[in-house]
């Protein structure tokens, strides 16, 4: 029987998007996600995340596991400073609190930037070594979308990144996470961590296609060999202005550190050589409709990549909405705009009565030009209202709680159309469930999302096809005003060289 020992988890995650115009506050993190102690626990057991992994590892692993601070908003603009001080100083106090532990857990995201912190987890693990000293162990669980900088590799005794965009192994990588502790603190294994850094971006890209398929093989095989503990690839997050931006790979060896050097070289190299592989295809959305409508059978599914909000960007972009307006497409559905100006009017109106909306397009009201289109001007017929809160099926996340606040679906001109309160990309079907339509039966299904509902949809969808309208997480990077990341940088500048 193995020695107990007491494991510290906690999260403070998020993907920090720079170019939205505004920050980030406490309130943000608060309203989204936030529990502390034993609530952690009690929200996280049993769903498929970072900290349900760590609770299920720590009891495979026979570790106590002692909760202190969890909290993530949805992506959005620079979180404020005294925000992150915040968060900062209730976890240190709820470790200093914690009593004797033997080693700490985090679910960070690596894409985390506050006002004067480019490096959120590298400044946030800083303030931790100092409190906890340098030697105890100090695992993490991050977002394929982190920017990985050599300082979090040296602050700590292993990254473990998910592999997989569809993010559908978070609860893997906390089971991970907390058995390679079990092994540390059994002295089992000494790791050594290397960070590989490329200088290349990638924008949202799915590894369920090439190249990022074979990539991961590639890291698998290496993980195999032995002394070889962890081998994984970060796509980093373009949509942002940092200088730590960039496409990494983070590999931990036993005791060896050429190995961890050769196999971080060897994947990087690999990366390098398949980066033509990653430019995007660009449809706009009328040439992404034509392309569904040539397809036989149905449901084809449109995603409206450039307007993520799991990416930052605002969720109430009508580029792909008005063009599947103009299109008068039969049977057909689109969710979710985020607008809670209209989602009240709905609900004030009531199901049955007809009411003249302006919808989505005022995000950017005070931006000076429209990035996201104009408002719908239109007259709609209220079919459902809801509370806007159901649980996630899809494998990403399932059993956790979406809450998007007072919705509606909505009838524009024969086009189903949920609005909601809350901003959140579409992970899978629930939403369109909760609203009484049954996407299955439908033609075309747009989605506001990049490549997470992908996990949702892929096995009830014919075809999905990714419309890239002007948009905060448009696949083309060269429209925004980077003046912070390193550069040259791929796919940005054409000088730029890697090995
Ligand atoms: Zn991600």
């Amino acid at each position: 029987m193995t020695r107990q020992c007491r494991i510290a988890i906690g999260e403070i995650a998020h993907e920090t998007n720079t170019f939205c115009p505004e920050p980030t506050s406490l309130g943000d993190f608060k309203r989204h996600s936030w529990h502390e102690g034993v609530d952690i626990v009690r929200a996280n057991r049993g769903t498929r995340t970072y900290l349900g992994g760590m609770i299920e590892g720590g009891e495979r692993a026979n570790l106590i596991v002692v909760p202190t601070l969890a909290t993530s908003a949805v992506p959005s603009g620079t979180i404020e400073a005294s925000a992150y001080r915040a968060m900062r100083d209730t976890l240190l106090g709820s470790l200093a609190a914690a009593g004797p532990i033997d080693a700490i857990c985090l679910s960070l995201h690596g894409a985390g930037v506050a006002q004067g912190v480019d490096d959120l987890e590298g400044e946030l693990l800083a303030a931790v070594r100092a409190q906890v000293g340098p030697t105890m162990p100090i695992a993490l669980t991050l977002d394929l979308h982190g920017n990985i900088t050599e300082r979090m590799g040296a602050l700590t005794t292993g990254m473990f990144g998910v592999n997989f965009y569809p993010h559908t192994d978070m609860f893997e990588r906390g089971v991970e996470a907390m058995a390679f502790l079990r092994r540390v603190l059994d002295g089992e294994i000494r790791p050594v961590q290397r960070v590989e850094r490329l200088p290349m971006m990638i924008q949202t890209c799915t590894t369920d296609l090439e190249p990022g398929r074979r990539l991961n093989e590639l890291c698998w095989a290496w993980e195999k060999k032995p002394g070889l503990l962890e081998c994984a690839i970060f796509h980093g997050f373009p949509y942002t202005d940092v200088p730590p931006v960039a496409v990494s790979v983070v590999t931990i060896a036993d005791g060896n550190v050429d190995l961890a050097s050769a196999a971080a070289r060897e994947v990087a190299s690999a990366i390098w050589a398949a980066r033509e592989e990653y430019r995007p295809r660009l449809l706009t959305p009328e040439q992404a409709i034509a392309e569904a409508l040539a397809i036989e059978g149905s449901p084809v599914v449109i995603n409206d990549t450039s307007d993520n909000p799991g990416g930052g960007a605002p969720g109430d972009a009508t580029h792909l909405l008005r063009a599947m307006l103009a299109a008068r497409l039969p049977d057909s559905c689109f969710g979710v705009v985020c607008d809670p100006e209209t989602a009240r009017q709905a609900h004030a109106a009531g199901a049955g009565s007809t009411i003249a909306i302006r919808l989505g397009g005022k995000s950017d009201g005070g931006r000076g030009f429209p990035l996201h289109g104009l408002p719908i001007e239109a007259r709609a017929r209220v079919v459902v209202l809801t509370d806007g809160r159901f649980k996630l099926t899809t494998p990403m996340g399932r059993g956790s709680l979406v809450d998007l606040g007072p919705s509606a679906r909505l009838d524009i001109e024969g086009l189903d159309v949920i609005v909601s309160t809350n901003r959140q990309q579409v992970f899978d079907d629930e939403v369109f469930r909760l609203h009484g339509i049954d996407v299955r039966a439908r033609r075309v299904v747009g989605v506001k999302s990049s490549n997470h509902f992908r996990a949702g949809f892929a096995h009830l969808a014919k075809a999905i096809v990714t419309a890239d309208a002007p948009g905060a997480t448009t696949l083309s990077l060269d429209g925004f005003p980077y003046s912070r990341i390193p550069r040259p940088i791929w796919p940005l500048d054409d000088e730029a060289t890697y090995g």
